[in-house]
């Protein structure tokens, strides 16, 4: 396996447990050379395969004895793999060794931000063509001094090949810069430092692109922040040291601890701790942080200025792309940050910081991006290359060949130009990084997605058309390298549906070569069509409407109190009339609509955030009894009827019932639901392997349950763990069933 964190994995397990010896990449796989005493070979051997990092996936482990030799330490070997791509590697934290260095008085690079060796430092974000070497990253423009030099060419060294190798002598340097551009005279890292501490703005300059810093414990300084990002409520990450700072904020598992401290250095969701001085302005009206370790030396070294932690967000102004160039950085940031602790070692490739959370032992990825990209997802052999287009709102696309898939960074909205330019970019990049040339083009069923119109433009490839739910069903199927027919359970926001109405909550029979719509969510319309997304309370007039009629707005509740006479009027009418009301069977507008009808949130200041709430309400609550559904034959598929279930629910909250009980009843029943109509599905089609995938299985809660119940039924339930289940997944299924057809 290669590009996977799999030899830094061997290298620090190695040097953990003392053996000398070597790893590298061989023509049938991972190649070990390991000696030492037999309980360190036996303990190593073990784990191999019990700590191997989160994405690796090892087939097979074969050991056979050799003659002891002379040990001098442990190296990771550059492979000789000849002929063929060599997979770029995605960029990796600072390994225990240099962390050592970076802070061992007297060292060569003692303070010194660029530390890096071949275990560690970045790869994808610095390197400007294949293949990987010096003159075709970022680091060209710096020749190396003497000593570096040296230890780059001694095959015993460290940082033998170690391409970005660098030091204060010769390597990159850190700069302080003003909102004017102009330098400032002090130590940058000291100037930073300070002016945090006095509760500015600062714009740090990492791995991927620009953060924007600020002391978290500094409540004006992080509304400050708020009002200049122009972001209301979306929390913000923070950045601490280590385990030990971590688990001071946060309430994190043994499973967690490990992700946490990945060498991919993801965001990770984790439970707030009760009592910490952390500023409510962080994360308000969420029960969790998102916490990461150091990705980057400077951030040890911006940590170490006495901060048991940091807020490091993405420098964007709201839904912008990432700043990631100096200049632009200085353009587009110069109303937010105060100062710009930047350096001059370009960022060749942009890449937003990764999203996860945890589900059972496996990552939940909400963003696939820094530390995964653009490491290869292996899939089951395909016939033709193939490039996956994918959505619209979290875009990402796929290259896939053979048996491997190459998905590029986050790239995001493609409502936004600057992301949509960025787009277009990413076609011509990735090919170059991943080796692929597509021979077909595929793109989402949908005739407005951005991602469509690049598609449709391209005259050189041939088409293929996904429908959105399929290709969810098929990215799922291909990370878990399944063939043949699975039932899908797609519960998703909004997908263009094969009949023209927006599909979301689907029970599709299918595999790669075809699907057909088996059961789906009963629909609701979408009052104010887009404007509904945004705003739940709508969702809940709708859902309304169809329990109790025009006399909806005579309920006392708490989401309907702002509707005006004149507004309820206009509610009414375009409902009876379905006047700019689509049809859809959304199954994250349902989420929307009951937490509206639980209180949770009228309005949304980012997408998600009420199912969000939800499920942060619902794991407050006590999961009491079920709600009732129905499941009923339709002529062309079966329907899962929520009306019962919103029903009782309605009784409870005018009842006044714990609203956080209603909430965990509403997973628990939708989960009983789907895996009925899933036995019913079952029945008739014989099939008893489930894949669950789309946006709304970001929800631990609902996930958790649905599986359960699944797996107690006898089925064979596959969840996503390599991509997100969301759209920025999507392309994979799309390159899936395009590269099959
Ligand atoms: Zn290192
Ligand atoms: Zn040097
Ligand atoms: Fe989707």
């Amino acid at each position: 396996m290669q590009g996977v964190g799999f030899r830094p994995f061997v290298y620090r397990l190695a040097v953990r447990l003392g053996l000398d010896g070597w790893v590298c990449n061989g023509p049938g796989g991972v190649l070990i050379e390991a000696q030492g005493e037999t309980p360190a070979l036996t303990a190593f051997v073990q784990a191999l395969e019990l700590e191997a990092p989160p994405l690796a996936l090892i087939t097979a482990l074969e050991s056979v004895e050799i003659p002891a030799a002379a040990g001098s330490g442990f190296s990771i070997r550059t492979s000789d793999s000849g002929a063929g791509h060599t997979p770029v590697s995605p960029d990796c934290d600072v390994c225990p060794d240099c962390l050592r260095e970076l802070f061992t008085p007297g060292d060569r690079r003692y303070r010194y931000p660029f530390i890096n060796c071949t275990n560690c430092g970045p790869r994808y974000s610095i390197i400007t063509a294949t293949p990987y070497d010096r003159p075709w990253t970022t680091m060209a423009a710096f020749p190396m001094c003497r000593e570096c030099a040296t230890e780059y060419h001694d095959p015993a060294d460290r940082r033998f090949h170690a391409q970005p190798i660098a030091c204060a002598v010769c390597g990159p340097q850190l700069r302080l810069v003003a909102a004017d551009g102009s330098y400032l005279p002090t130590d940058p890292l000291q100037g930073a430092i300070e002016a945090l501490r006095a509760g500015m703005i600062v714009a740090v300059k990492g791995i991927g692109g620009y953060h924007l810093a600020v002391d978290p414990f500094n409540s004006k300084a992080v509304g400050k922040l708020r009002r200049r990002k122009r972001r209301d409520e979306k929390p913000f990450a923070l950045l601490t040291e280590s385990l030990q700072s971590a688990a001071a904020l946060a309430q994190i598992s043994a499973v967690e601890e490990r992700f946490l401290t990945g060498v991919e250095r993801p965001i990770l969701l984790l439970r707030k701790r009760e009592g910490t001085m952390i500023a409510p302005e962080v994360a308000p009206a969420n029960d969790y942080f998102g916490l990461m370790l150091p990705s980057a030396p400077l951030h040890y070294l911006l940590l170490r200025g006495n901060f048991p932690a940091l807020v490091m967000t993405s420098a964007n102004i709201s839904d912008e792309p990432l700043v990631y160039r100096d200049d632009e950085a200085l353009q587009r940031l110069s109303d937010i940050a105060d100062l710009f602790l930047g350096h001059n070692r370009p960022i060749h490739a942009p890449c937003d910081d990764s999203v996860i959370r945890v589900f059972r032992t496996h990552p939940l990825l909400l963003r696939r991006s820094r530390g995964y990209v653009p490491r290869a997802i292996r899939i089951p052999e395909i016939g033709r290359a193939a490039l996956g287009a994918g959505g619209e709102l979290k875009a990402a696309i796929c290259l896939a060949q053979g048996g491997q898939a190459v998905l590029s960074r986050h790239l995001g909205d493609l409502k936004n130009p600057a992301t949509l330019a960025a787009y277009s970019d990413s076609i011509t990049s990735l090919q170059t990084i991943s080796g692929i040339t597509p021979a077909v083009f595929a793109h989402d069923l949908h005739p407005d997605y951005h991602s469509t119109a690049i598609a449709a433009a391209n005259q050189e490839l041939p088409q293929v058309a996904v429908q959105h739910h399929h290709a969810h069903l098929a990215a799922c199927m291909a990370e878990n390298r399944l063939e043949g027919e699975v039932i899908g359970i797609i519960f998703d926001g909004a997908g263009y549906g094969a009949d023209g109405t927006i599909w979301g909550g689907e029970f599709l029979v299918g595999g790669y070569s075809g699907y057909r719509r088996a059961a789906h969510l009963r629909q609701m319309l979408l009052p104010g069509g887009d404007a509904a997304a945004g705003e739940p309370y709508r969702m809940a007039v709708s859902v309304l409407h169809q329990l109790q009629g025009d006399k909806l707005f005579a309920t006392p509740l708490s989401c309907l109190r702002d509707v005006t006479p004149q507004q309820q009027r206009i509610f009414l009418q375009m409902l009876a009339k379905r006047i700019n009301s689509p049809l859809t069977s959304s199954c994250g507008r349902l989420f929307d609509a009951v937490a509206a009808l639980l209180g949770v949130r009228n309005r949304m200041n980012y997408e998600g955030q009420a199912a969000i709430e939800l499920e942060g309400l619902a794991e407050r609550g006590t999961f009491g009894r079920l709600y009732p559904f129905g499941v009923s034959r339709e002529p062309e598929a079966l329907l899962l009827d929520w009306l019962p279930l919103i029903s009782a629910l309605l009784d409870d909250v005018l009842a006044g019932l714990p609203a956080a009980d209603s909430a965990a009843a509403f997973h628990h029943s939708l989960a009983a639901a789907a895996a009925a109509v899933c036995r019913e599905i079952s029945r008739e089609s014989g099939i008893r392997r489930v894949v669950l995938s789309g946006g709304v299985f970001q929800n631990r809660l609902l996930s958790e349950a649905l599986v359960s119940l699944l797996e107690n039924d006898g089925f064979m339930v596959f969840t996503h763990r390599l991509v997100p289940p969301n759209d920025g997944g999507l392309a994979l299924g799309q390159a899936m069933i395009a590269g099959r057809s």
